[in-house]
């Protein structure tokens, strides 16, 4: 089967990183979510970790060149080279265009850029009541998905916690941010003829249904 180079795209809440697990499940091949791999910097304290926390903290997206130079790295690293998910990065134009010269340097494009689309309301809702293992990052919610121990997660076992940032205030200034910077990306995919609407108010299984059956399709178109 042809590489499957995919991006999940949606503003803060809309279920990237449920539905990243699901797709990496079944399709074996690396995720990277940003957001993740900047919160492991944080704990472990290192360089990039240090520079990310504070936007993180507020709200703020961290500076495009930090958030380049990691995905770089991971492309570069021969790791993705048969496929990948990419979570949480593009998230402004100017990484969408490092992203595009990198795939191009390495012969490669993108396959399709799946786009889960929720309104803000909903948004509000969901990280209100969402809860993070602190081992792995597996994501529940208190109503929506609750694990089958309160404040446990199923998977691994470790404590869940609230993310700082799932505040009302810092998630309404994140909402802002994603309306300013991210959703150009919409119309940006729109135009590569890349990009694919989910919508993403239904549950988590029919929303993954649907997910699963755009990539079947989009396996087969790729031979
Ligand atoms: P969510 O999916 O809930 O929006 P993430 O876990 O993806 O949140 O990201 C958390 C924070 O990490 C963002 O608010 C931002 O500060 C930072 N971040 C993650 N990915 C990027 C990116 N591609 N560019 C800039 N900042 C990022
Ligand atoms: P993102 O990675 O886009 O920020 P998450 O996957 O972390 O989003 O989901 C945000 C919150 O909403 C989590 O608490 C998650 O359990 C919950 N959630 C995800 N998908 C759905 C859905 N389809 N319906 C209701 N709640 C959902």
């Amino acid at each position: 089967m042809a590489e499957l180079n995919l991006i999940l795209l949606g503003p803060p809440g809309s279920g990237k990183g449920t539905q990243g697990e699901r797709l990496q499940e079944d399709l074996d091949c690396p995720y990277y979510a940003t957001g993740d791999i900047l919160r492991a910097a944080v704990k472990e304290g290192t360089e990039v970790g240090r520079a990310a926390k504070e936007y993180m903290d507020r709200g703020d997206l961290v500076p495009d060149e930090v958030l380049i130079g990691i995905i770089s790295d991971r492309l570069g690293s021969g790791e993705a080279d048969h496929g990948f998910i990419l979570d949480g990065f593009p998230r402004t134009v100017v990484q969408a265009e490092a992203l595009d010269a990198e795939l191009g340097e390495l012969g490669r494009q993108l396959t399709a850029v799946v786009l889960i689309d929720v309104d803000d309301d909903e948004i509000v809702n969901r990280l209100s009541g969402r809860r993070v293992c602190q081992d792995k990052g597996h994501v529940y919610h208190v109503e929506y998905n609750p694990p089958a121990e309160e404040g446990i997660c199923d998977v691994d076992g470790s404590e869940l916690y609230t993310r700082d940032d799932d505040r009302p205030e810092v998630v309404r200034h994140r909402l802002e941010q994603y309306h300013d910077k991210t959703a150009p990306l919409v119309d940006y995919y729109k135009k590569q003829g890349l990009l694919n609407r989910v919508e993403g108010a239904d549950d988590p299984d029919r929303v993954g249904e649907k997910i699963r059956t755009l990539v079947s399709t989009l396996s087969l178109e790729e031979g």
